[in-house]
């Protein structure tokens, strides 16, 4: 089959690769029907991620049909339309238990003890398709098919007649700027929520943070485009290069900062490229934070007792947090890898009741073979690329 594959830093490609198997009886096999490049993936790109090898498939955002499944598969057949969370459940341990699915236990074998422990605590996070051995190894979904491990808890019928480009996000991105902007505990008519990165999970978080009830909400990035398409939804905008954002922010808030927010930019911030030039695993995880602005920002500007509720993906070590002005403040931090399985159901209930409609993010629809150039295509925001969605059968 065909597969976007990592090569190299800086360097995604499509091979030919062996069709995925069964390895367990409780796998299945989905036949890839749309997938999407993720934010996320361009710190695979980057090299911001330790444990890439060469060949590896990438792509986390899929769904499809069922094609196979293993003899102890009980919820899902054959012939099943399915969207897959980004992150691996077994679905029975005390974290799957406790809703925090991102965390499970079983999902990931963490081959690389030091590394996890210099990036996690000792702590092995859970599994992800298409992101590493640090996450498990598992093959990812930019590909004609892919294995789904856990595929009772991790494959999500969808049932009615939505296009694949309506559903495709709860995989990852909507339930992940939903999940951002619940954790902010919005009081619904008064709070003002402000959300840094107006990229894909940025949109989400600024929409959910409206569905939720937030009385104002401000989004702050510097790609035009990606300021246009919050406003449409009805948010207001800063352009971080052209006003000061901490006294934009204090100005829009009658002095007081917004009550809740959101970091929707996460390795961003540091900018693209510098992780292709860290050489060893240690310089990756010892990042130069001078240049995370927006976590500082978000610090800095948020009201007395808020919450600053972090979606964007860091890794390794993070100096020079402004911990006084947060201590001083009294404020909340919410963090982390989306426990996506929680937010599935309830989330298409909102897009079949008609509330929001993902597709809206969409820019560029593609094939595989054209995967490479719009990984650079969306990290460089050329082009006005917000979304790219691939057909691995186009
Ligand atoms: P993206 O790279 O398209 O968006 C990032 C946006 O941040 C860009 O529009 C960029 O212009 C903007 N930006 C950069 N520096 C900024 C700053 N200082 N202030 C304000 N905006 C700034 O990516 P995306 O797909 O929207 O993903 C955003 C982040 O969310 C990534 O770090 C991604 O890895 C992460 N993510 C996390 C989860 C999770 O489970 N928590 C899931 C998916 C994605
Ligand atoms: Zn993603």
């Amino acid at each position: 089959m065909k597969a976007v594959v990592w090569q190299h830093t800086n360097k995604m490609g499509v091979e030919s690769v062996p069709d995925p198997t069964l390895l367990l009886s409780t796998d299945a096999i989905v036949r890839v029907t749309s997938t999407a490049i993720c934010g996320s993936d361009l710190h695979l790109l980057d090299g911001y991620i330790p444990g890439m090898e060469r060949g590896d498939i990438v792509g986390h955002e899929f769904m499809g049909e069922v094609v196979e499944v293993g003899r102890d598969v009980r919820r899902v057949r054959v012939g099943d339309r399915v969207v897959v969370p980004f992150n691996l459940a077994c679905g029975v341990c005390d974290p799957c238990r406790r809703g925090l699915f991102s965390a499970c236990d079983n999902s990931n074998p963490a081959p690389n003890a030091r590394t996890v422990e210099a990036l996690y605590g000792a702590m092995s996070p859970g599994g992800l398709f298409g992101y590493s051995h640090l996450f498990g190894g598992y093959a990812g979904g930019q590909a004609q098919f892919v294995r789904v491990p856990f595929a009772d808890v991790g494959c999500f019928k969808i049932e009615t007649d939505l296009r694949d480009e309506q559903v495709l996000f709860l995989t990852d991105i909507f339930p992940t700027g939903y999940q951002a902007a619940e954790q902010c505990g919005i009081v619904p008519g008064r709070d003002v929520v402000a959300v840094f990165g107006a990229g894909p999970v940025g949109q989400f978080a600024a929409r959910s943070a409206l569905m939720l009830g937030a009385a104002h909400v401000i989004v702050v990035d510097r790609v035009p485009e990606r300021l246009s398409m919050a406003e449409a939804a009805g948010c207001q905008t800063i352009n971080y290069e052209k006003e000061d954002v901490l006294v934009a922010l204090r100005d829009a808030t009658g002095g007081r900062g917004p009550d809740h927010v959101i970091d929707a930019v996460g390795l961003e911030a540091h900018g693209h490229g510098p992780g292709a030039l860290l050489d060893t695993a240690e310089q990756k995880m010892r990042m130069s934070l001078d240049r995370i602005t927006a976590v500082r920002w978000a610090i800095l500007s948020c009201a007395k007792g808020g919450t600053v509720s972090m979606a964007g993906v860091y890794a390794g070590l993070v100096d020079k947090f402004p911990l006084g002005a947060a201590f001083g403040k009294g404020l909340v931090f919410r963090m982390g890898q989306t426990h996506t399985h929680r937010y599935v159901i309830p989330l298409l209930e909102r897009i079949e009741a008609g509330q929001i409609d993902p597709s809206f993010v969409i820019t560029h629809r593609a094939s595989l073979d054209e995967a490479p150039e719009l990984y650079k295509t969306f990290r460089d925001k050329k082009d006005g690329c917000i979304k790219v969605v691939l057909d691995p059968w186009g």
